[in-house]
């Protein structure tokens, strides 16, 4: 379709842009394409929660900062553009099924008029009949045969073109999935992933009747490093982090950005003195690498972690097991940080964690 030049739709979107424009440039946000996003959006009035995020930003710090724009934009632009592609390609797939729809509504008319048409030849070479009449049924046939023909040619060439555009949707589908299961930050499996896989490997090993261990490890001081070195290098550790335990985690496991600044990772057939050495391979792999701001080659020192360590027994819940690798983990923090604290050694007499150990 032509773009009409200088319609109203235009007019009101340059409106909305050289609003935009103006309000990023008085609250000193940065010139970038997702910054502009942002304010886009806000002077579009579209997302209202949105409008009023950015207003209470504005209203205590009177400006917005880069920091703030990727928190935005994380929070409220990014799912709705995910929602968007899902609900594209949900109504990709619609309409594909209605046109196959209409394909098998076609073929069915198709082969049941082929079949009247044979039925009734078959009715009237049942009486008496000469050549001339033998030579009307025969060319009947033909056509109706012809025409039967014609109809599978078509049907073949539109099954082709649906299967092409069925496999486009799966491939899409599939992206939509795993973007859904995905911390966009680190790539590893988000919590959602997490919490789904730790339900299915609970079930599976309590029937194979195999060992699982569950570690969870918590940045030490993150606060304070996003603080000092803001939050977009923050980011930028985050990731360093889910690279380290990728790195370090071989065996058939889920890695995962369980929260903020939390990591999980689910060790099924590892004992917990495996997945105590498995804690500290990414402890020491973590607190092994001195961080370079890439921008100005500057260090920024390190960052340590700390791990909770816990086993799956018998009658355990996802809640359960949570709690107890949870209370390791604050018991390593409470105890000095950059440390891994293993539920053997902390378990009393009672077989209750310590209660220093318990939230
Ligand atoms: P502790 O050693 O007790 O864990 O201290 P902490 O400062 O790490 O813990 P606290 O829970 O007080 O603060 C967590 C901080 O993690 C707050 C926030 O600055 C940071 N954080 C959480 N999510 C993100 C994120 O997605 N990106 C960045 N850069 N920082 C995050
Ligand atoms: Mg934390
Ligand atoms: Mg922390």
């Amino acid at each position: 379709m032509a773009k009409r030049k200088g319609s109203s739709g235009d007019d009101r979107r340059l409106a909305i842009a050289e609003h935009a424009f103006e309000r990023l440039k008085a609250a000193d946000s940065p010139p970038t394409p997702r910054s502009f996003e942002v304010w886009f959006s806000v002077a579009n009035g579209d997302v209202p929660a949105l409008r009023d995020a950015v207003q209470s930003i504005v209203d205590t710090k009177g400006r917005v900062d880069e920091q703030d724009i990727e928190a935005l934009f994380e929070a409220h632009i990014a799912p709705r553009s995910f929602a968007a592609h899902a609900e594209r390609t949900s109504r990709g797939v619609l309409a594909e099924i209605d046109h196959v729809m209409e394909m098998i509504d076609l073929a069915l008319g198709s082969s049941a008029k082929y079949g009247e048409s044979l039925v009734s030849l078959t009715n009237d070479l049942s009486g008496t009949v000469d050549r001339n009449r033998i030579r009307d049924i025969v060319g009947a046939l033909v056509l109706a045969t012809r025409e039967a023909a014609a109809t599978n040619k078509t049907l073949d060439a539109r099954l082709k073109e649906t299967r092409n555009e069925i496999s486009t949707l799966r491939e899409t589908l599939e992206a939509v999935r795993i973007e859904a299961l995905t911390d966009a930050v680190t790539g590893l499996a988000n919590r959602k992933h997490f919490e789904e896989m730790l339900v299915k490997w609970i079930d599976q090993v309590s029937i194979v009747r195999q060992p699982m261990s569950l570690i969870m490890i918590d940045i030490d001081r993150f606060k304070h490093f996003n603080d000092t070195f803001g939050h977009l290098t923050g980011d930028q550790v985050l990731r360093l982090v889910g690279a380290t335990m990728r790195e370090k985690v071989k065996l058939k496991a889920t890695i995962a950005r369980f929260g903020g600044e939390e990591f999980a990772v689910i060790l099924p057939d590892t004992t917990l003195d495996g997945a105590r050495a498995l804690a500290e391979a990414i402890r020491l792999g973590i607190m092994g690498r001195e961080l370079i701001k890439r921008s100005t080659g500057e260090s920024l020192g390190r960052v340590t972690v700390s791990c909770g360590v816990a086993q799956l027994t018998r009658g355990d819940t996802v809640a359960t097991l949570l709690e107890r690798a949870d209370a390791c983990l604050l018991l390593a923090k409470r105890t000095g940080r950059n440390r891994t604290v293993v539920e053997s050694d902390v378990i009393q007499d009672d077989g209750e964690l310590p209660e220093q150990a318990v939230a």
